[in-house]
């Protein structure tokens, strides 16, 4: 194996999904949801393949009717205009965004500041473009960045700031302010910011999703990422986007060329129609799933967890302090047989796991009677 591999082995939610196959226990590790997305959607994806539309390679950047939908949701949503010849491209998931992104603007040496805990992906990705990941690490209990820290940590070899709002695993949404002050800095340094969005749609309660792209300076240093996997719920059609000003885009083209080529094609009509659907979709999405995050979150205080109350994203991350447990992994690895569930361990997304130790990450993107009986099952560990 390269030794820009090292460590890497295999991801959490590879691991921790096996665990739950091979017990039989409930998975509310990896983020996937137990309902597949809109009826409408599905049958549209049918159609595509019965039409022939798609069956075929479709254009490299993605087809023409889902990159003008792509463009209209974010004119529709955050007043932001993209030209959807130049400016934006479709990608196999948020994932594929991610790895082409870095490998084609990260060269071997450059600095890349992360907010810790991270996505799993991340880590890999400037792996493997032979970049160095230094991280911001948001801290409990408010998990929000310390922007004098993260000016502290800009160096000449700094090149770019890779952030994610909402905030896997913590549910962290940055505010207007923020991320503000975070692009002030990112135009004073000439940095490149890429912003992970692919819980764009689930901000609760007084939390917003603004995407940085909308701060003075930012449109022409910023690749947008998101996902149709989280925001409608299909997350086995791999179907994800980059967007940006179109030299940042080519580039990132030219590394999705090499990497997949293309993305799968009747899955992309389906989404140009998803993307179109009314407001009230993405409205009653929310308004689920911030109703599930108070369902789990109520079973996870009752149960004795040390609850974190998450802004956003279908994940809420606790503390196992309270069962005077501190090693997340080991509680993960043992919850199946101590009482049917599975999550997973937060210390694994830290550079030092020491700093994650002892939080376990649950989702809550389960119908209602599964987090009820997982509710129910956690009660044991009193
Ligand atoms: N970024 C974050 C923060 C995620 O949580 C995920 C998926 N769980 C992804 C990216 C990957 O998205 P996709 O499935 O579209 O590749
Ligand atoms: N993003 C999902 C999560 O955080 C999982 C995606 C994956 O398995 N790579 O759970």
């Amino acid at each position: 194996l390269n030794r820009r591999l090292d460590g890497l082995g295999t991801t959490i939610f590879a691991e921790m999904s096996a665990l739950a196959t091979a017990t039989g226990a409930i998975n509310l590790g990896q983020g996937f949801p137990d309902t597949d997305g809109p009826e409408e959607i599905r049958e549209a994806a049918v159609r595509a393949l019965r039409e022939g539309r798609g069956n075929q390679y479709p254009p490299g950047p993605g087809i023409p009717e889902l990159r003008a939908a792509i463009s209209d949701h974010q004119r529709r949503f955050y007043d932001l205009s993209l030209d959807p010849d130049t400016e934006v491209l479709v990608t196999a998931g948020a994932t594929e965004a991610i790895a082409a992104t870095l490998l084609a603007l990260l060269e071997p040496g450059d600095e890349v500041i992360a907010f810790e805990p991270f996505y799993d992906s991340y880590a890999a990705c400037i792996a493997m473009a032979g970049a160095k990941r230094v991280p911001l690490t948001l801290r409990a209990p408010s998990f929000r960045p310390d922007l004098d820290e993260l000016r502290s940590k800009i160096t000449p070899r700094t090149r770019l700031l890779l952030l994610n709002t909402p905030h896997n695993p913590t549910g962290t949404v940055l505010t207007a302010e923020e991320q503000s002050a975070i692009a002030a800095l990112a135009v004073e340094h000439d940095l490149l910011v890429v912003t992970d969005e692919v819980y764009e749609h689930l901000a609760f309660d007084d939390a917003v999703h603004v995407p940085i792209a909308t701060f003075p300076g930012m449109r022409e240093r910023t690749v947008s990422i998101s996902s149709a996997g989280k925001t409608f719920s299909f997350t086995g059609w791999k179907v994800g986007w980059a967007m940006a000003a179109a030299p940042l885009i080519a580039a990132v083209r030219t590394a999705k060329q090499y990497l997949t080529y293309v993305s799968a094609g009747p899955f992309q009509y389906a989404i140009a129609e998803a993307l179109r659907l009314p407001d009230a979709y993405f409205d009653g999405f929310r308004a689920d799933l911030r109703r599930k995050r108070d369902l789990l979150g109520d079973g996870l205080r009752a149960a004795g967890f040390d609850v974190h109350q998450p802004q956003g994203t279908y994940f809420i991350t606790t503390d196992i302090t309270p069962f005077g447990e501190k090693d997340a992994y080991a509680f993960c690895r043992t919850l199946p047989e101590r009482c049917g569930v599975v999550a997973i361990p937060n210390s694994v997304f830290y550079d030092d796991p020491e700093a994650g130790r002892s939080q376990v990450r649950f989702t809550f993107c389960k119908q209602d009677d599964v987090l009820q009986e997982a509710a129910g099952r956690l009660l044991r560990l009193a």
